[in-house]
């Protein structure tokens, strides 16, 4: 059994497979083939069936999760991902799709569930084991008003503010510029570059 098999299934790559379904839910109006792309991304096999029915159920999903990414503490992540369990989880059991993928946990009704069901059950399976196993939230929300993915939080470190390198860097330039922008005496004063936004 190879470490890359047993990965693909992992608490960590559902938890960024949730990440990546809730961005490109909740972003810009997706398609089904695209969405397609990012199951596929994400380990699913052969070529996933995505239609236009299941496009609702799956933002609807995806805007639910994003609350549980919202959440200011583990306490509020907590409660948010408990309604989400009380609604969704049928009972826990294992699959393994008949061999086609390692075991693993699902709270779905069955392997066949639609798209909509399978996307809440199986993130707040994994977020809830992420909340479980760090007592924090399982991430956050963008700081950048012009971006506003989530992103998960990895491990322990400074607090992270933006989804990605690119929208921390936007947001400093742009910080840069107002600074300067907005000081009647900016010609006096040295602009500092590393104040955070
Ligand atoms: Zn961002």
């Amino acid at each position: 059994m190879n470490s890359a098999w047993s990965a693909r299934h992992s608490v960590q790559a559902v938890a960024q497979r949730t990440a990546a379904l809730v961005n490109a839910l909740t972003g810009e109006k997706a398609t089904p083939d695209e969405i397609a792309g990012v199951l596929r991304e994400h380990g699913e096999q052969g070529s996933p069936e995505v239609t236009e029915g299941d496009m609702a159920p799956l933002r609807t999903a995806a805007l639910r999760l994003r609350e549980v990414f919202a959440a200011d503490d583990a306490d509020e992540a907590a409660a948010r991902l408990n309604g989400l369990l009380a609604e969704c989880a049928g009972p826990l059991r294992l699959t393994s799709h008949r061999g086609a993928s390692p075991w693993h946990p699902h709270l779905d009704a069955h392997d066949e569930a639609p798209w909509g069901e399978w996307l809440l059950a199986s993130s707040a399976l994994a977020l809830t084991v992420l909340v479980w196993d760090r007592q924090q939230p399982p991430g956050g929300i963008c700081a950048s008003a012009a971006c506003g993915n989530v992103f998960l939080t990895q491990g322990s470190g400074p607090v992270r503010r933006y989804c990605s390198r690119r929208c921390a860097t936007r947001e400093r330039v742009a910080a840069h510029r107002r600074a300067r922008g907005a000081a009647p005496d900016a010609a006096d004063r040295r602009p500092n570059p590393d104040t955070p936004a």
